[in-house]
């Protein structure tokens, strides 16, 4: 029996095939420095958690709730993207999801018919172009300048047709921890409005952010950009909350009635249990958000010079968000004599017990990804086994 051609179409992840693969390693007894992983390696802050176990006890986590999230949610969610982007969002803009990964699908599915295409920087993370697939549209890749990381306005127009329906734009981004200027959003955002195209900003990494680096927010930029945006962000990196599920969308009031169509037939509410932890998480104390971010500078400060110095490894300047290294190691290619990437970090994961992710994942060969979301005894672990790795095959 055939199955759907959409979804013969769809690749699985291969950052979840990697990490799956490291961690069946690590059972086997084997020392295995994992750095394929996409979340934090923190707890959930104990007062969070404390929220969660209320909201079970006191029966309020045991019913359905409206589709798009519970009102206080809705409502603690767009006073404070408003606080902190000048916006004026309200409930009828916001809707909570299961992850900012479900938040990115239904937006798929309410804003792209048949052949609509949606234009992806690369490199981009891995769920876009899959999710435009299965919603039925074309992701059309935009590789930036050669020796860049950001695409501009040239690059998307190069790539514009008569489809294109949306540009999605991830900043600080993931795979390679770039952040994107006031001046060069600016740049992107006057673009989609001038030739009417939905821009769909993941803010996923927002507060992750070092070393006096800023971060500014497509829906900061003037009211004809932010009514062309799609905001989505969530609790999984700001709160070590991966678990729990929390995603959100902001999005002009008609976007987000036909999303409440798209969530209420396809996953119903988030788990209630996660909502309330999250309302705490909001409302509550936010020492931990700093505490987290700070460890984590801590870690690029420390993990990026080790990696720099790697021979046939370079970078385009220390990466200023997120929690991921994306080295350009086509020289290390070229001197080790692998082929590619890809099989790089097979005998990397073989033989030096290091995971790491290749850059084809990404859209963008000739690169690898690093996590830093895990221990700094790891971290210098695994750059002393890289060098070791790559010196020996050279
Ligand atoms: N966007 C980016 C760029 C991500 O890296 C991730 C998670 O890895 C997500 C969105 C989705 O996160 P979640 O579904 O946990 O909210």
């Amino acid at each position: 029996m055939e199955l759907s051609k959409r979804v013969q179409a769809v690749v699985p992840s291969a950052t979840l095939a990697l990490s799956t693969k490291a961690k069946q390693l690590k059972k086997e007894g084997l020392d295995v420095v994992n750095l394929t992983a996409g979340e934090p390696n923190f707890q959930t802050p104990q007062h969070i958690k404390k929220a969660a176990i209320k909201a079970i006890e006191e029966g309020r986590s045991d019913f359905y709730t409206p589709a798009l999230g519970i009102t206080e949610l809705r409502q603690k969610i767009a006073e404070y993207t408003n606080e902190q982007y000048g916006t004026h969002y309200g409930i009828k803009n916001t809707a909570v999801t299961v992850g900012g990964k479900f938040s990115l699908y239904a937006i798929a599915q309410t804003i792209l018919d048949p052949g609509d295409e949606v234009l992806i920087p690369l490199p981009y993370w891995v769920s876009y172009s899959e999710q435009v697939k299965l919603a039925g549209g074309k992701a059309v890749f935009v590789l930036p300048k050669e020796g860049h990381l950001k695409i501009t306005p040239a690059q998307l127009e190069q790539a514009r047709t008569d489809k294109t329906k949306a540009v999605i734009i991830n900043s600080p981004q993931n795979p390679s921890g770039v952040i994107y200027s006031r001046a060069e959003l600016e740049a992107l955002g006057n673009w989609a409005v001038e030739n009417n195209i939905w821009l769909i900003a993941d803010d996923m990494y927002n507060k992750l952010v070092y070393n006096g680096n800023s971060f500014v927010s497509l829906v900061q930029l003037s009211e004809a950009i932010r009514e062309q945006t799609i905001l989505v962000n969530g609790f999984s990196k700001t709160y070590s909350m991966t678990g729990w599920r929390v995603g959100y969308t902001l999005a002009p009031e008609p976007v987000i009635a036909k999303l409440k169509a798209v969530v209420g037939h396809a996953t119903g509410n988030l788990a209630a249990v996660s909502q309330y932890a999250a309302l705490e998480a909001i409302t509550g104390d936010q020492t931990c958000v700093e505490e987290m971010r700070a460890e984590y500078e801590e870690r690029l400060n420390t993990f990026y010079p080790l990696i720099n110095e790697i021979p046939g490894f370079s970078m385009k300047g220390k990466p200023a968000g997120a929690f991921y290294l994306f080295p350009d190691i086509r020289e290390a290619l070229e001197k080790t004599g692998f082929a590619d990437a890809d099989q790089f970090a097979q005998a990397l994961l073989g033989e030096a017990f290091v995971a790491v992710v290749p850059g084809e994942a990404f859209g963008m060969p000739g690169h690898i990804r690093l996590s830093y979301a895990t221990s700094m005894l790891d971290l210098e672990k695994a750059a002393r086994r890289i060098k070791k790795f790559v010196e020996q095959h050279s």
